[in-house]
């Protein structure tokens, strides 16, 4: 047993439940098991991160996170109308399709596409639940220290878990 707290360098193991304020539940840990997550490392949205925070196993907590300590608010201007030619021809185009682009850095952008016509495709660069507040049920079910090559990769290195580098 161990009497460690949620705090920054630990790995932290947790089962939620997510939902909208409509009751609407978007994620679970249910079923595909705890989520693992260095904590202080914004590896998870800030709100729910601050409220784990000093957190021990076992305990459980209700949390609404606002948008701004989520996915951020929705930002109407985020929209563009991009040529239909821009995109490659096995990306499927119709509405409610999230696709990943390359922005011009070469980072990874979530493109949502909300309108599809002939010539033309209007996209939206806000995530999915910008503008979201979220409602969480949280059970901290392990923690244990974040190994230093844990630490120096960012991200766990768990025994279920495929390592990639
Ligand atoms: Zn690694």
């Amino acid at each position: 047993m161990t009497n460690l707290k949620v705090r920054k360098d630990n790995v932290v193991s947790i089962e939620y439940t997510v939902q909208l304020e409509d009751g609407e539940v978007i994620d679970a840990s249910e079923g595909k098991g705890p989520l693992q997550y260095i904590h202080g490392h914004q590896m998870i949205i800030e709100g729910l991160e601050e409220a784990l925070s000093s957190m021990e196993v076992g305990e459980t907590k209700e949390v609404v996170v606002l948008p701004e300590k989520a996915y951020g608010e929705y930002i109407e201007e985020a929209q563009e109308w991009l040529a239909k030619e821009l995109f490659p021809a096995e990306v499927r185009l119709e509405p409610g399709e999230i696709i990943a682009a390359k922005d011009s850095e070469g980072g990874t952008v979530m493109l949502h596409i909300k309108e599809v016509e002939d010539q033309r495709v209007l996209v939206d660069y806000n995530h999915p639940l910008a503008g979201e507040t979220l409602q969480f049920d949280v059970k901290v079910v392990d923690i244990r220290p974040a190994t230093p090559q844990e630490l120096e990769h960012g991200h766990v290195h768990g025994a279920h878990t495929e390592h990639h580098h």
